[in-house]
């Protein structure tokens, strides 16, 4: 899960806001509870008070009954980390980007293996909707590989 890589940079940060310790994992899930229940938001300087809204707009929206602990913030992420590739930013530039928008660290490295298990994932799902005749989750298989490798 790439979604266990990512820290929050400023976490010391969130942490006084919170009034006790957290951990760095963005997505932990004490740190998801402390953010969604306990956080004093207007303790956070601009730059980080912006990142967390935008932490919580992106990846902290659903309405599961045991959100924040479905899977649905994970999921969100690892989605968003496919669809920055899928528009042309390279594993870098993923990086760059998650650091900006959310304050969040994810090693460059870390976010390229995720992608190429993307992708290995996606050709079994290519070669098991071939198999079926399921031409359309094929197709769309397919399509999201080649976003993936260009
Ligand atoms: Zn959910």
């Amino acid at each position: 899960m790439i979604a266990e890589r990512a820290r929050f940079k400023h976490a010391r940060k969130i942490e006084r806001a919170v009034g006790y310790r957290i951990p760095d994992l963005a997505f932990h899930g004490a740190t998801l509870d402390a953010i969604t229940s306990r956080l004093n938001i207007d303790r956070l300087d601009h730059v980080l008070h912006d990142q967390i809204l935008a932490f919580l707009a992106a990846f902290l929206r659903c309405t599961c009954r045991e959100a924040p602990h479905c899977g649905c913030p994970e999921k969100k992420f690892a989605a968003e980390i496919i669809e920055l590739r899928e528009n042309g930013l390279d594993h870098r530039q993923i990086a760059a980007f998650l650091l900006e928008e959310y304050g969040i660290t994810v090693y460059p490295a870390d976010i390229l293996s995720f992608l190429e298990e993307s992708v290995h994932v996606l050709e079994a799902v290519r070669d098991i909707a071939a198999l079926q005749n399921q031409t359309g989750l094929e197709a769309a298989a397919v399509s999201h590989i080649d976003l993936i490798e260009r």
